[in-house]
Parts: C-alpha cells; sequence; structure tokens
C-alpha cells in the first residue's frame, strides 16, 4: 500500500481518517470509478468507530425526538447494510419493560410507527406483549409494578470488523487505506487544498500526496485538519463522551436486549447481548480535547450501574465488570459568547472552507454509506466534475455471506472463515477458549486485515480487550510472539508491543 501510495501522482480524492465516515466515503468513491486514498493515523477504526453500543438502527429515540427523516434514513440504511453485509448485521430483538399502562399504549404506538417508516426494510414487526411474556424473555427483569412490554426489531454488529471489511473492499475495488499513516499539514497551490504531507508513523518518513479534493472525515478530530487550513479557524466541534461496561453473561442470560427509552435523568440505556458477554451504555459527559483513549470518568460507571440495577434483579457490581469502553460523540461547538452547547444532530452536515477543504461531521454508524454518498455527490456538484451515480446502496461488503451461524467462533470472517479454519492445526487450537479465539486467527489478520500491532489483534480484528479487558492481557504476550513470526520481527518488538497493549488495557479494567 505504501509503495502504491508513493507512486501515484494524482489521487481523484484523499480521505482523511479511517473511522466510519472516512471508509464510507472512500466505499462510495471507489465504487463509482474513483482513485481513492484513505490514510489513518492510528488504525482503522481506532477512534468512536469501535466503541459504538453496535447498534444498525432506525433510532427509537430519535423519533421520540421528532426527528422523523433521519429515522427514516437511518432506517433504510439498516435494511441495506442487512442486505450488503449479512454476516455481520444481525436481526436482534430488543423488548422494553414497561411500569405503566400510559407507556405501554405510547410505545406500543411509537414503535408502530417506527415500523411502518422503516417500510419493506423493516426487520419484523414490533408487538405488545404480556407481564408473563416479557418474564419468559428477560428473566432477570424487575416485576414490581410490571405491566408488560413492547418487543421490536433492530439490528446489531459488530464495528470494527465492519471497518476492516470495507477496508479490504476499498482495496478490493482499486482503492487505497493505509493505517499509520497521519496527515500532519495541507497543500495548497492557488490557496486551493490540492494534497497533504503525510507521516508514516511506523518508520516516521514523510512524504507529499496531491489530490483533486481533500476531505477531512475525523470526527472529534476535525477541527485540527481545519486549523491546518485556516489557523484562525473557529471550533466547530466539543466532545460528549459516551462510556459502557461490559458484563459477563451471568448477570444477563436473555438473548433478547434490553432498551429502557428514558430513565430517571431521560437518557437511553441499552443492554445488548455481543459476542459472549452482555454491553451496557450509555453516557453523555461533555469533556475537554479530545484524546484517542478516553476514559471512564467514576460518575459514569455509577450511573450505568445504578441505573441498570433498577431494572434488573440481579444488580450489576463493579466485580462483573469485564470491560469498560469510551467513545467520544462530536457536539456543535458554542457560538462565540455563548455558554450553551447543543448535539449536532446525527443527520450529518458537510462544511466547505474557501479553499475547498471539505469536512463531514455527525452522522452514526448505521448511516455511513448514506454519508458517503452525499459527500461524492457534494464534491462533484462544487468543484463542477462530471455527474457520477452512486452505486454502493447494492454493492456487497467482502466477507458477505447469507447464511450465517451466529454460534461459529469464526462467524464474523464471513466468507473468509474456511480459509482460516483450514489453516488451523485443530479446532481446539485455542488462544483463549473463554472468548474462543484461536491462535490461526493472528496471522490471518497480519496477512489479510493489516494489522500491525498487538493492540490491533485483541481490540478490533478480534474484540478480546472489549470483551474481557483481563483476558486480553493475559493472551498479549503469545500474540505479540505470532504476530513477531508473522511480521519478521524480534522479541525486542514483541516486549514493547506488550508493554503498550497492557498500558492502553489497564483503562479498561476497574
Ligand atoms: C458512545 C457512542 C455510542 C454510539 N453508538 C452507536 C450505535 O450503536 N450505532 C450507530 O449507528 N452509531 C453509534 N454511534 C455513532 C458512531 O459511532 C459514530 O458516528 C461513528 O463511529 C463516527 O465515525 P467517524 O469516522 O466520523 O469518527 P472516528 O471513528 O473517530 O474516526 C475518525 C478517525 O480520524 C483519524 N484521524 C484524526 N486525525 C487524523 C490525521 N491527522 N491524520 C489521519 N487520521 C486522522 C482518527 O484517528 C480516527 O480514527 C455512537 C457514538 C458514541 C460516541
Amino acid at each position: 500500500m505504501i509503495e502504491k501510495l508513493k507512486a501515484e501522482e494524482l489521487w481523484d480524492i484523499l480521505i482523511i481518517g479511517g473511522g466510519a465516515t472516512g471508509l464510507g466515503i472512500a466505499l462510495d468513491a471507489v465504487t463509482r470509478g474513483y482513485k481513492v486514498l484513505v490514510v489513518e493515523q492510528s488504525d482503522f477504526a481506532k477512534g468512536t468507530s469501535s466503541r459504538s453500543t453496535k447498534l444498525v438502527h432506525g433510532g427509537v429515540r430519535y423519533l421520540a425526538q421528532g426527528d422523523v427523516a433521519l429515522v427514516r434514513e437511518a432506517s433504510k440504511e439498516r435494511g441495506l447494510l442487512r442486505k450488503n453485509a449479512p454476516h455481520l448485521v444481525k436481526n436482534q430483538t430488543f423488548v422494553i419493560p414497561v411500569y405503566s399502562w400510559l407507556d405501554k399504549i405510547k410505545y406500543g404506538i411509537g414503535l408502530k410507527i417506527y415500523d411502518w417508516i422503516a417500510g419493506g426494510l423493516s426487520l419484523g414487526s414490533s408487538v405488545l406483549i404480556s407481564r408473563d411474556q416479557i418474564i419468559q424473555a428477560l428473566p432477570e427483569v424487575v416485576t414490581r409494578r410490571l405491566k408488560g412490554g413492547v418487543k421490536y426489531h433492530d439490528g446489531q454488529f459488530d464495528d470494527s470488523r465492519l471497518a476492516i471489511n470495507l477496508v479490504q473492499t476499498i482495496i478490493e475495488q482499486g482503492g487505497s487505506a493505509v493505517n499509520y499513516m497521519k496527515v500532519v499539514s495541507l497543500l495548497k497551490d492557488a490557496r486551493k487544498v490540492c494534497g497533504a504531507v503525510l507521516q508514516d508513523e511506523e518508520s516516521g518518513d514523510s512524504f507529499s500526496v496531491q489530490a483533486k479534493a481533500v476531505v477531512n472525515a475525523t470526527g472529534v478530530f476535525v477541527d485540527g485538519i481545519l486549523k491546518m487550513d485556516d489557523p484562525a479557524a473557529r471550533n466547530s466541534v466539543v466532545a460528549s463522551q459516551g462510556i459502557h461496561l461490559v458484563f459477563d453473561r451471568s448477570v444477563y442470560s436473555s438473548e433478547h436486549a434490553l432498551m429502557i427509552p428514558k430513565t430517571s435523568d431521560g437518557r437511553v440505556l441499552f443492554a445488548v447481548p455481543w459476542h459472549q458477554e452482555v454491553v451496557v451504555g450509555t453516557t453523555d459527559t461533555l469533556v475537554g480535547a479530545p484524546s484517542m483513549e478516553p476514559e471512564a470518568l467514576e460518575e459514569e460507571i455509577n450511573f450505568i450501574l445504578n441505573t441498570a440495577s433498577q431494572y434488573l434483579t440481579k444488580s450489576l457490581t463493579r466485580k462483573e465488570i469485564k470491560s469498560i469502553y469510551v467513545g467520544l460523540r462530536p457536539l456543535a461547538a458554542p457560538q462565540e459568547g455563548s455558554q450553551k452547547s447543543k448535539e449536532i444532530s446525527r443527520s450529518h452536515k458537510i462544511l466547505h472552507s474557501g479553499s475547498y477543504l471539505f469536512t463531514i461531521i455527525g452522522g452514526k454508524w448505521t448511516t455511513f454509506r448514506k454519508m458517503g454518498e452525499d459527500l461524492v455527490d457534494d464534491v462533484e456538484k462544487t468543484l463542477s466534475w462530471p455527474r457520477t451515480i452512486s452505486v454502493s446502496r447494492s454493492f456487497k461488503i467482502h466477507g458477505y455471506r447469507e447464511e450465517v451461524d451466529w454460534k461459529d467462533p469464526l462467524y464474523f470472517y464471513g466468507s473468509d472463515s474456511e480459509a482460516i479454519r483450514k489453516n488451523l492445526p485443530d479446532e481446539n487450537d485455542w488462544l483463549s477458549e473463554r472468548l474462543r479465539i484461536y491462535r490461526g486467527q493472528v496471522d490471518w489478520a497480519v496477512r489479510h486485515e493489516m494489522a500491525r500491532t498487538v493492540e490491533d489483534f485483541l481490540a478490533r480484528r478480534t474484540r478480546a480487550l472489549f470483551l474481557d479487558a483481563e483476558e486480553s492481557m493475559r493472551m498479549a504476550p503469545e500474540v505479540a510472539m505470532l504476530m513477531a513470526a508473522s511480521l519478521g520481527k524480534d522479541k525486542a518488538w514483541a516486549a514493547q508491543q506488550v508493554l503498550a497493549f497492557n498500558t492502553i488495557a489497564e483503562k479498561y479494567k476497574l
């Protein structure tokens, strides 16, 4: 990839940021025939895109807020993504327990509207369920004053695995995507942005690339790039963090997800079964400068423990927490002189600078493809390029497979799983039996998925760090040795990798 990157004289579109947004743009652009380069300063999906609630959803919350246009767009994208990446997007049932008859009517009608908005791309009809049915579906639900509930369908996915499959798709279509490649400054020609200076974060080398269009898709980091373009640019976003606690399934045995539309302080709370654990979240806390490894605050952990314990009989305690992960959402920065910050609508927004730097903010994982389509349309229009038609809405993503055995430990590789399985010495060659990760996955991740560090493998090629931080630390030394063999590195490299991984993993443990 790096050789190709150095050899290319002029790219059509250079995309800065290898999260959901940047990859969605690259997917749409490359499948229209553009010469595309995506550069990511760290690993693909290292930022917010590996730290979501893992939902591909229309957004029941946005419906409650009256944002029907966003729910319609997201529901449509949910359906398309399930068609294009069925190996990663699961049809998940959600249950809302209700404790008053009024809520039962309100949520029952609301969810019918939710089904109706999704139309032909609905994942299944919502139904009202009785008190007995809900107790059967969610054995751990608090039953005092329980009046029944509503059952509905949404999508559930693995965020960083989708990012890796998108990178593979982009490359298969002739595009280029490189991790550990940071944009350190922008190039300008007659005051128009025409490329960037890149720094290879592994070798320290830097070099320039030229592009007809440059896109800033760096999530909470957009202001850093905007200031490279214009040092006087005012801040456009501030970061608000959301944490998730991951628990052992012993505290939550149901296959259905739990959804609380309105907690005591007006937030939404989810408990979603994910791989062999359950993810509970999230929070919304304004933080200062964005960081690549944000940390959970005590009050956020307490909020989730206390709130979940109001709805679940097995009260959740710190002892059962297997991992804590934190993501940052961009909020619209307050205007000069104002103290308020208001959340950017989850619908996305495209900004143009005077020097034709394109910046995209907002959106959700669910709408990544549509964001890509809109951005590429906008580039064509703004730069007066000949108009092309987006084909990404029906483009199958790498790993595509219709029949999925969700119990297979290798299910998330989709059509790649046979090749991986063929290279396993036997079906018991576990790196972690608890997390059902094989040794053979390490070499695959290095050779086919651009894993460069132990963290890449344990956090985003597999989800060990997010599922069980302690267990991932136990695995790290062996992963380092296996990776060193695949990458041709020495023991010193392996030792340094373990140290670096453990420093990060400590933040995922209590
Ligand atoms: C707590 C939480 C829960 C969420 N849950 C859901 C959900 O369940 N479903 C859903 O649909 N959406 C969800 N979202 C929203 C979704 O996760 C985000 O919309 C999406 O991940 C944002 O992707 P992004 O690419 O814009 O940002 P990011 O993923 O942060 O990517 C930006 C990338 O730019 C890179 N970068 C920065 N500077 C440079 C540079 N100079 N050079 C090169 N690269 C650079 C960063 O390293 C980073 O990887 C959630 C968000 C949060 C915060």
